[in-house]
């Protein structure tokens, strides 16, 4: 499968770091599964194991309730880092 060669390796990061649970407001944990646009990351991009994915949605979308990260992200306001505008 030489398509597939930039997700070669899939493992699951939240798995490898150890995390039992993760926080809606720490902010760096949910990154590792969103998109440039906030956007959440499929499994099968990602790697992620079940249990960790389904933590992370939900986590994503408590940070999207409590305006931490934006729901939708205009054309307009697409930079490089998006994360940039966060601090
Ligand atoms: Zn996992």
């Amino acid at each position: 499968m030489a398509d597939n060669k930039k997700f070669k390796k899939r493992y699951c990061k939240y798995c490898e770091a150890k995390i039992d649970h993760i926080d809606y407001k720490d902010l760096s944990l949910l990154k590792l599964s969103l998109s440039e646009r906030f956007k959440i990351m499929p499994r099968r991009l990602t790697g992620n194991c079940k249990n960790h994915q389904e933590m992370v949605t939900v986590a994503i979308k408590r940070a999207r309730h409590t305006a931490l990260i934006p729901y939708i992200v205009d054309r307009k306001n697409v930079v490089e880092n998006p994360f940039e505008i966060l601090k």
